[in-house]
């Protein structure tokens, strides 16, 4: 289920475009599901490269503790979840998810040292329930304005 009239609020575009960006520029938020991937070093450079911080989405089920995720850290990007096995949340019960979700959130607190504050429901799929646990844990959704395919 889509939520599109929200799109303010899943994007959460009203809280970046505050970020020191001067008067009359558009900000763009760049972000990357799925991982942390085997790619990321590589993504990493790319980023760094051309000085953009990116939003990445990670899964629990990719959670090396070999993946450069200290890099990611340093090099100022931030780290959200994204479930614990790219499961449609909206398939489970209230408990599933939020076992689901608060499990994902904190191995990656525990991995990072940082505390999570978004979270990507897989497929951007979510329902009433998803919104509930969110809430409950104090996460922001994050959806996209522009996507490939998840
Ligand atoms: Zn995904």
């Amino acid at each position: 289920m889509y939520d599109w009239e929200n799109k303010e609020i899943w994007t959460n575009k009203k809280n970046w475009d505050k970020q020191d960006s001067p008067k009359g520029t558009k900000s763009l938020i760049l972000t990357f599901d799925d991982g942390p991937s085997s790619v990321l070093v590589e993504l990493l450079d790319i980023l760094k490269k051309h000085q953009v911080r990116a939003l990445f989405f990670w899964q629990s089920k990719l959670l090396h503790v070999k993946r450069p995720w200290k890099r990611v850290i340093e090099e100022r990007h931030m780290i959200g979840g994204h479930s614990l096995r790219h499961r449609v949340l909206t398939r489970l019960s209230y408990r599933d998810q939020l076992h689901d979700i608060s499990t994902n959130l904190k191995q990656l607190e525990s991995l990072t040292g940082q505390e999570m504050i978004y979270f990507r429901p897989p497929f951007g799929q979510f329902n009433e329930d998803t919104l509930d646990v969110l809430k409950k844990l104090n996460v922001m959704p994050f959806l996209w304005e522009v996507a490939g395919l998840d």
